[in-house]
């Protein structure tokens, strides 16, 4: 009983501190908080506090505690926050539970002027670029950009970080009316309370949206898809996806998921083919060499294995250019992850004849159909030991939640 009024006690209350001077946001709560920096241009008017509740709602998700603003918040991510973390916690109960939320004020009006600009996500990789680009091609430039500091590279490390602007710095002039940047140190905060399941990532879209959302401005925030929509699917728990993504709002606008009908292999067979300087690509996972690309870790060996299955030639964008045999060697096909994209290539390869000049082309297709077959009915596989004693103690005494 003392437990019940306890937890019906907790609730995540977020006041906001707001920084002229600094351009700096902090947002604060007993259990930790959130700074929001905006390093290359003044802090907007704010209206509303919509974002602080996209940037918490993943720890009270994961908390399993309501949510409360010390500031307005409009109607529009009042219901739309609730309704995503409703979906969150049924998709994945163990982890989350539906936030009930609430603030100083809500705001029932929509903007007195009706948004018409976009703001979309990049960060230099393959995906981002292709969905920017060939918007770009087709409509021209009808878009901002928002490139988030404290996700792909450390909250501290200003140099790598202006490393990546500058060498994106062309692309962003050509494709984007405006360049924008926030620099945020929310991810300490998820992995603090544990907010990602094992072996997947949910939490970066709610930074994403929560940064975009302190520009209230915009009718569109638009994100390239990681997957086409079947391979989302496969993937499935993944934070940035056409299902949840759709049910992101806040006061002024939604969150739109740009191309989940194409692969990345078909993204890389594009820009490959386009007149696009591929310098500006950015997709190492070796964060020694970002924003340059290794050339040898798994990402950049299957973007290798992606520029190879439609054309021999790959571009010049790795410190490292062999593509040869054993090349996936660095590549876990345990993590599903790597197989949905090992699926794509070897598809990629069938689908342009490539099946004899490709290495190792047979030898993978088979390892990928047997490690397919293997996951399918061992729901351990690939699991550190650690991992699946910790499972089966779950299942025999049920879950343990914070
Ligand atoms: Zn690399």
């Amino acid at each position: 009983m003392c437990d019940v009024i306890q937890k019906f006690k907790k609730m995540l209350k977020i006041q906001c501190q707001i920084n002229t001077a600094e351009n700096q946001i902090i947002a604060s709560s007993e259990y930790g908080n959130i700074h929001y920096i905006l390093p290359f241009e003044s802090l907007p008017q704010l209206e509303t506090y919509d974002f602080i509740v996209w940037g918490f709602l993943p720890i009270a998700m994961r908390l399993g505690i309501p949510l409360h603003v010390d500031g307005p918040i409009s109607i529009q991510t009042l219901h739309s926050a609730r309704e995503v973390s409703t979906v969150w916690a049924a998709w994945l109960p163990d982890l989350y539970q539906p936030v009930m939320l609430s603030a100083a004020s809500i705001i029932q009006t929509p903007p007195a002027n009706q948004p018409t600009q976009n703001l979309s996500f990049f960060s230099g990789g393959i995906d981002s670029t292709y969905s920017t680009y060939k918007a770009f091609l087709e409509n021209g430039q009808d878009s901002d950009c928002l490139t988030v500091h404290g996700m792909d590279y450390k909250f501290d490390d200003h140099e790598k970080f202006q490393a990546l602007m500058d060498q994106t710095h062309s692309f962003r002039s050509q494709v984007f009316k405006q360049s924008r940047v926030v620099k945020t140190d929310a991810y300490a905060l998820y992995s603090k309370y544990g907010c990602n399941p094992k072996g997947s990532h949910v939490t970066h879209i709610f930074s994403l949206f929560s940064c975009a959302s302190i520009f209230e401005h915009y009718q569109q925030y638009r994100i390239s898809a990681d997957y086409r929509l079947d391979q989302q699917l496969f993937v499935h728990p993944y934070g940035s996806n056409t299902a949840s993504n759709r049910l992101m709002k806040n006061r002024s606008g939604v969150l739109i998921t740009l191309d989940d009908d194409v692969t990345r292999s078909q993204k890389t067979a594009f820009l490959s083919q386009s007149n696009l300087d591929l310098q500006t690509l950015s997709i190492c996972v070796d964060y020694r060499a970002r924003p340059k690309n290794c050339g040898q870790c798994s990402k950049c060996m299957r973007t290798k294995a992606m520029f190879y299955a439609t054309s021999p030639e790959i571009p010049d964008i790795f410190l490292d250019q062999r593509f040869e045999k054993k090349w996936d060697q660095s590549i876990p096909l345990s993590s599903k992850i790597n197989r949905a994209f090992l699926i794509d290539i070897l598809s990629a390869v069938e689908k342009s004849s490539q099946q004899q000049q490709f290495p190792d082309y047979a030898t993978l297709k088979v390892k990928v159909e047997a490690a397919s077959k293997r996951a399918a009915i061992n729901p351990f596989y690939g699991m550190k030991i650690k991992d699946v004693l910790r499972t089966i103690i779950k299942i025999i005494f049920g879950s343990n939640p914070r």
